[in-house]
């Protein structure tokens, strides 16, 4: 097996939902896979309950949060101090070949806000073993990680119902 490094990147609402999408793929042909959160943490997403179900019938499908949830709320140095730890068990997951696939959902927000140092996430994927897929999401992907990544998509913003005032719906949003 090839390792695929993947980017979701982009303005544009899917980025997230791509890659939970790519998950339920990989664990329905038999990957084992794993998902980071940088950022969120404590929001209930519907996708939490979905992969405890999965995780329960004996598959290998697991979703950690790792952050502190909204940036706009609390202490950076906080924040940082949650992304220095998301880092830390991003090295040793990717290092433990335990998975076949990880997540790294809104790594490259975490880049862009100050949390982690660029060359932090590129370290993640020169050290990742060769038959690992990679996935990086989040909007403001980094230049060089959109040069060494194998597969990169954008999302584009072409309307979103908050434009219209219309609030977060259960489904959808979580
Ligand atoms: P999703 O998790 O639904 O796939 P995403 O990962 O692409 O979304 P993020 O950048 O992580 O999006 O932003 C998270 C939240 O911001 C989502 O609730 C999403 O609907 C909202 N959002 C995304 N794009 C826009 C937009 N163009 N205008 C307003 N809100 C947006
Ligand atoms: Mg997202």
């Amino acid at each position: 097996m090839r390792g695929l490094v993947i980017v979701y990147t982009g303005n544009g609402k899917g980025k997230t939902t791509a890659a939970l999408g790519q998950a339920i793929r990989a664990v329905g042909s038999g990957l084992k896979v794993l998902i980071l959160q940088f950022i969120k943490g404590g929001q209930r997403y519907g996708e939490l309950e979905t992969l405890e179900i999965l995780k329960n019938a004996g598959l290998t499908a697991e979703i950690r949060q790792c952050g502190l949830g909204f940036t706009s709320r609390g202490e950076k140095e906080n924040h940082k101090a949650a992304a220095a730890e998301t880092l830390k068990i991003a090295r040793e997951e990717i290092l433990s070949g335990k998975f076949d696939m990880i997540i790294l959902d809104e790594i490259n927000y975490a880049v862009k806000f100050g949390l982690l140092t660029e060359d932090e996430m590129l370290d993640l994927v020169k050290i990742r073993p060769p038959e690992l897929h990679l996935i990086l999401t989040g909007r403001d992907a980094s230049e060089k990680l959109i040069e060494i990544a194998d597969l990169v998509t954008e999302m584009k913003a072409v309307k979103h119902p908050f434009e219209k005032g219309i609030k977060a719906q259960k489904g959808i949003e979580f």
